[in-house]
């Protein structure tokens, strides 16, 4: 075994790893990267499938994101925000509002201001229902939306709305390992470890058309979503639980979204249409809503997410439907995937409930050591230029159509039950029998044999159980894709057996 693998055994706990089984066997030890491509230590070669867990988007190595940490590098690494402010965080905070309510999205500017605006006037910003205007910096996707649910906690409660804020979110949320944000969740597995530790929020079903008990229509080798058979009742379960809180008088505080698709979960999307209607039951609840931004953010969602909706570049899951949440939580590809940094974005209502005289006690308490650091936001903003550019808008497109195309192959296999792309992600769930949609049992690990399979064809991802999940960073030529989609393939053929429809 290679000297670091054995450092790796002797003293490292992975995430979310059963460590009895990593120790049986070498790890894989990386030592570099470039675009798309991983090298570890014996230099292999492998495809990074998933984004290194859903981080990287313009792909490792990357000279521009790489140039602005150096040329930050030069001046200074890192200083508090208690008390100081910094040049790349103020850009990046302003830049984060800029692109967080496009114009293209919400043309809100009022005919009857721009009437008013004159040449030399400063353009008026644009106004979606609620534009998001404020910016507070932590580290990581579960510390974003420890922010944001103590965010809407005390403004519920300074605003009177409720003295025990509530809050709603769906079945099989995941919001992040805090236990703030696991409280939020509902993965069983979680909340059977920590229930002694976590507060109670309400569950929701969410829109599963795969496996919907109102989905009358029988198993199609195409997208559940397409040809389902259905009226909304998944829809119709959210104003049935908004109005019996209200009738226990408690309104929730806030609902609580992974916009467009629900990554732990299963890569789970929703159907063209839901997030807009479940949006307006919550606001007309006179909720808040959290978007948990922090997978599908900066252009993971693609050019047309939903179904029969036009293409749109916007950044950000939630503008596909026109939605505009109180709070963004983002993280993951905020920094290009090269940093741990996070934010929260919300709106000027929330951020004035916390202004006060300094003896009233209305701060915010809360900060991070590293709220605001300069090298993060140095490579978030050299990101966010990457991604607003025309060539990664169109990198994207084509990425996303590859992806479509390539994965339509799979539908042949048998133990493929649902293909679900949203955009750049796509989730492959894999069935005992497709005309069952009879799933296999977690302790089969077929995703992650499936899995193992792929990484020794040079094509590294994680499963979510039985989903096999493809995410690749926005570099991946077509011939890349294929090369992913070609290794789950025969990954599947090998674990299960070489069968086609
Ligand atoms: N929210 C979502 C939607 C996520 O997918 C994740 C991580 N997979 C988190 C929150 C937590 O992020 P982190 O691991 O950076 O704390």
């Amino acid at each position: 075994m290679h000297q670091l693998a054995q450092l790796d055994h002797a003293y490292f706990w992975h995430p979310f790893t059963q460590m009895r089984e990593w120790l049986d066997r070498e790890p894989i030890v990386i030592v570099s990267g470039n675009g798309a491509i991983l090298r570890d230590v014996r230099g292999r070669e492998y495809l990074d499938g998933n984004s290194s867990i859903w981080t990287n988007l313009h792909g490792h190595n990357h000279p521009k994101v790489n140039a602005a940490i150096r040329q930050q590098l030069r001046k200074i690494a890192h200083s508090s925000a208690f008390g100081l402010a910094n040049k790349p965080a103020s850009l990046l905070a302003a830049e984060l509002v800029r692109v967080a309510n496009p114009e293209s999205v919400f043309p809100a500017r009022r005919k009857r201001e721009r009437g008013k605006e004159n040449k030399n006037s400063i353009p008026s910003a644009p106004l979606p229902p609620f534009p998001l205007s404020k910016v507070f910096f932590s580290d990581d996707g579960s510390t974003a939306m420890e922010v944001a649910l103590k965010l809407a906690y005390e403004f519920a409660r300074r605003t009177g709305r409720s003295n025990k804020p509530g809050f709603l979110s769906l079945a099989g949320a995941y919001h992040g390992d805090t236990v703030g944000a696991v409280s939020l969740g509902h993965i069983e597995l979680f909340h059977g470890a920590y229930a002694g530790l976590l507060f109670k929020s309400d569950r929701v079903m969410s829109p599963y058309c795969y496996r919907c008990p109102f989905n009358r229509a029988k198993p199609e080798r195409a997208d559940a979503r397409d040809d389902r058979q259905c009226n909304w009742e998944c829809v119709g379960k959210v104003e049935q639980k908004f109005a019996a809180q209200k009738k226990r008088g408690n309104p929730y505080a806030a609902m609580v979204i992974e916009p467009l698709i629900q990554g732990a979960a299963g890569m789970i999307p929703q159907p063209a249409g839901w997030l807009r209607r479940v949006a307006e039951i919550a606001r007309g609840h006179g909720a808040q809503l959290i978007a948990d931004e922090v997978m599908t953010g900066f252009g993971r969602t693609g050019a047309s997410s939903t179904v029969n909706h036009p293409p749109s570049t916007t950044l950000f899951a939630c503008h596909h439907e026109r939605v505009q949440p109180d709070f963004l939580a983002l993280a993951k590809g905020l920094t290009g995937g090269y940093l741990p940094m996070a934010a929260t974005l919300t709106t000027q209502a929330v951020f004035d409930e916390f202004l006060g005289e300094y003896d009233a006690f209305k701060t915010f308490f809360h900060g991070h050591s590293y709220t605001g650091n300069q090298l993060g936001a140095a490579a978030a903003l050299a990101s966010l230029e990457l991604l607003q550019s025309a060539a990664s808008v169109r990198a994207r497109q084509r990425l996303e159509q590859t992806l479509r195309e390539e994965t339509k192959t799979l539908w042949a296999l048998p133990n493929v039950g649902d293909i679900r792309q949203v955009g750049l992600i796509v989730g492959v769930e894999l069935v005992r029998d497709w005309r069952r949609r009879e799933p296999f049992e977690l302790r089969e690990r077929a995703g992650a044999r499936v899995c193992e399979a792929m990484a020794q064809r040079g094509v590294l991802t994680r499963p979510i159980g039985g989903v096999v999940v493809l995410m690749p960073p926005y570099c991946t030529t077509p011939a890349q894709a294929g090369r992913m989609v070609g290794a789950l393939r025969e990954g599947i053929d090998e674990v299960f057996g070489k069968r086609r429809l």
